[in-house]
């Protein structure tokens, strides 16, 4: 941490300054000038915050040096994780293919927003996997903005899930609502999704963390990059390393689309995390005709994958219709996005 300390700071001021940072386990180094006086704390700040010692009498500004975050920072892990989902391992799910995220292939994961039915469910497994999906994301557990509407299947539609991994050998990535159902749905996805609505649900985060079971954590709605990053942070201390990060859009004033695709975050995360990251342009956009040309930006700008909502007939769907592809849609924006790809010196 720098502090700056305000005009003219007496000097007992000063050395009240010093013991306080010694106190916390910081080496103060202090560089006293005519006017002003700044002090160099050495050590880890991560376990201070700038506003703990903002209110030390006669500090005026504190400048943290050191990422909040640690685990998820590129200081820590110098080196791009891959995140394997699905394959065998520890929690072995019968016929699911092994997909790595964050290595040179891009991930293009697709589903209907909703588990619907049995039927609907391995059918559009079925077609998103011929048209090149490589996962198979689908919602039984549904975080509604209004209770009259669809929540989801719940227990039924992770049986469906699972029995369209074992027809298609698609891995299958599913959200999570709750802490106490993280064992219930870990036991039968081989990815957690943690939406945008409880990205700050630090309970859910934490139990997140005691299972190995990777886990897509999406951004708040109206959270920043360090909020996010802080988010992984708490899935990384609880021990899973298995940690994917997924742009979904923001909260803004703009309202021709359902949120802001924040696509210059990516960049951004991979200048300062090693985790994976995904986009979604569906959430990210919320209309159809938008999905396709955002889905080529985000994989140019450097998405590791995509979440694309698919359906057999979206017009149909119980849930996000509006912004899900049809069969059809989806089998050209896979075509165009193997070019895009090429020209990044990718591959899907
Ligand atoms: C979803 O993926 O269908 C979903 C509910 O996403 P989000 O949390 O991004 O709104
Ligand atoms: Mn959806």
């Amino acid at each position: 941490m720098i502090l700056v300390l305000r005009p003219h700071c007496p000097e007992a001021e000063i050395q009240g300054v010093e013991k306080h940072l010694k106190d916390l386990g910081f080496t103060p180094h202090t560089l006293r000038g005519v006017e002003r006086t700044v002090i160099a704390a050495i050590g880890d700040d991560r376990n201070t915050s700038k506003e703990h010692l903002e209110a030390i009498p006669g500090v005026e500004t504190v400048m943290q040096v050191l990422a909040p975050y640690k685990l998820a920072s590129r200081e820590f892990h110098p080196g791009t994780s891959v995140v394997s989902v699905g394959g065998p391992g520890p929690e072995v799910k019968p016929n699911a293919n092994k997909v790595p995220i964050g290595g040179p292939k891009i991930a293009i994961v697709a589903g209907p927003c909703s588990v619907e039915g049995r039927t609907q469910t391995l059918e559009i497994a079925q077609a998103v996997k011929e048209a090149g999906a490589v996962a198979l994301r689908a919602g039984a557990f549904k975080p509604r903005t209004s209770p009259y509407q669809f929540q989801g299947l719940m227990e039924e539609g992770l049986e469906y899930l699972a029995e369209a991994r074992e027809k298609t050998g698609l891995p299958i990535i599913t959200e999570v609502l709750t802490p106490t159902d993280v064992p219930v749905v870990a036991a039968f996805a081989d990815c957690l999704q943690i939406g945008t609505r409880n990205m700050q649900n630090y309970l859910l985060l934490k139990a997140c963390g005691q299972v190995k079971t990777p886990v897509l954590l999406k951004r708040g709605m109206s959270s920043t990059l360090e909020e996010w990053l802080l988010a992984a942070e708490y899935i990384l201390t609880g021990g899973n390393p298995n940690v994917l990060l997924c742009e979904r859009g923001i909260r803004t004033f703009e309202n021709y689309v359902r949120n802001t695709f924040a696509l210059a975050v990516i960049p951004a995360l991979k200048e300062r995390s090693h985790l994976p990251v995904l986009a979604d342009p569906s959430h990210g956009t919320g209309v159809r005709s938008l999905v396709p040309a955002m889905s080529k930006a985000a994989v140019a700008c450097g998405a590791d994958g995509l979440l694309i909502e698919v359906h057999m007939d979206p017009a149909k769907a119980l849930t996000d219709g509006a912004q899900t592809l049809s069969v059809k849609e989806f089998e050209k924006l896979m075509r165009e996005l193997k070019l895009v790809a090429q020209a990044v010196g990718r591959e899907l």
